[in-house]
């Protein structure tokens, strides 16, 4: 993969308990190809000139925090969608490693398939979001083709890398159980599979619209009822166990 010792990162965020194992810093990478319907993010689809640090600065912000990190914890780089920036992740995630620090990767696996095993190679850790199982609703949902981010997954499947799922659950769209039983179905042949989560879909992103100049795509959507999508969690969980358990 060609070098890029430059990319752009909006943020930085310590102390991070829920982004990857244990006590983590966040690195939130500007710019996302996909227009996912239920984008709580929209001002990080694109980058901005501000964002613009190098691999040696960013390292050695991520490199103060050192001490909180312990045996789990580390880095984890998010966006907007961090595989599209790949050089410089890949950079940026080699020296971590180099410096003693866990690296996590939150991503749609969406991205360059030709820069996959690099990224990976350099992975301590995926959360890896489902956004659909089949092309079409796929697309509806993202605005992008299924067969990228399955092949991340391959990938990601042969680099034995451990796996976080995360699956948003919107209402109307994904709360129901024949989806769950379809997730199942996905995810119980795969390997490294340390969690499931299921997130639900929230409305704090709607202003952000606004700011942008651009309509809200979930208009009228309510949020995701929490206790309701604890019991889809816990349903496709045991569904796994139990898929798993008879093959
Ligand atoms: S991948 Fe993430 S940042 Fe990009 S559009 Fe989807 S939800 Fe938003």
């Amino acid at each position: 993969m060609k070098q890029s010792r430059t990319g752009y990162v909006r943020k930085l965020e310590s102390m991070g308990m829920v982004d990857g194992p244990g006590i983590r810093t966040i690195a939130f990478l500007s710019g996302c190809p996909l227009r996912c319907l239920f984008c709580h993010n929209p001002d990080m689809w694109r980058t901005d000139p501000a964002d613009e640090i190098t691999v040696e600065a960013l390292v050695d912000k991520l490199k103060r925090y050192k001490p909180y990190y312990g045996k789990d914890g580390g880095v984890t780089f998010c966006g907007g969608e961090p595989l599209n920036q790949p050089e410089f992740l890949y950079e940026a995630m080699k020296a971590c490693k180099a410096e003693g620090i866990s690296t996590c990767l939150d991503t749609s696996g969406f991205g360059r398939v030709d820069t996959f095993d690099d990224i990976l190679s350099v992975t301590d850790t995926i959360l890896y979001d489902i956004k659909g199982l089949e092309e079409k609703k796929y697309r509806e949902m993202t605005s992008a083709p299924l067969r990228v981010t399955q092949q991340f997954l391959e990938k990601a499947q042969a680099h034995n890398v451990p796996i976080w799922i995360r699956v948003v659950i919107v209402p109307g769209f994904h709360d129901n159980y024949q989806y769950m039983n379809e997730l199942a179905d996905y995810i119980a042949p795969l390997n490294n599979i340390e969690r499931i989560e299921l997130l639900p879909y929230h409305t704090m992103g709607v202003n952000k619209y606004e700011t942008i100049g651009k309509e809200y795509p979930l208009e009228g959507v309510p949020a995701m009822n929490k206790d309701t999508c604890m019991e889809l969690q816990e349903y496709l969980i045991n569904k796994v166990d139990v898929i798993r358990k008879s093959n």
